[in-house]
């Protein structure tokens, strides 16, 4: 990992972490290297995936990565939302065995509550639908 990065302005050495320069106090661009392939990525990339209906493929990655987290032992629950017919729903993607039933319990009631939840805007398509 690089311990060092150069300020985007007068190009001096400064710390990886820094969101501001010590020398002439310009503000970094956060992750710039993360959103820029985020940036290039998106609307192609997902034209791409639907044609080839790749989303398999895609599953397999986010397993993988969550299997490298788990590695690292950092035990990552990924939570997937999508909007269908029948309102917002969530599924579970967890590296580990789900064979307790409190733990299934647990990641139910997690998985309801962001399915329902007011900060997602998807989540609001399951009230309206109570409501009706
Ligand atoms: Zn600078």
């Amino acid at each position: 990992m690089p311990t060092k990065k150069k300020c985007i302005e007068c190009r001096e050495e400064i710390g990886v972490a820094s969101k501001v320069c010590a020398k002439c106090g310009s503000k970094q661009p956060y992750k710039a290297k993360l959103e820029e392939r985020k940036r290039k990525m998106t609307t192609e990339w997902r034209e791409l995936q639907k044609k080839n209906s790749s989303l398999n493929k895609v599953y397999d990655s986010t397993n993988l990565q969550l299997h490298k987290w788990e590695l690292l032992e950092r035990h990552p629950l990924l939570l997937l939302g999508r909007k269908t017919p029948e309102g917002f729903h969530a599924e579970c993607l967890c590296p580990w065995e789900l064979d307790s039933e409190d733990f299934n319990d647990a990641i139910d009631t997690i998985r309801k509550i962001y399915e329902d939840s007011d900060y997602f805007p998807y989540s609001r398509c399951n009230k309206k639908e109570k409501k009706s």
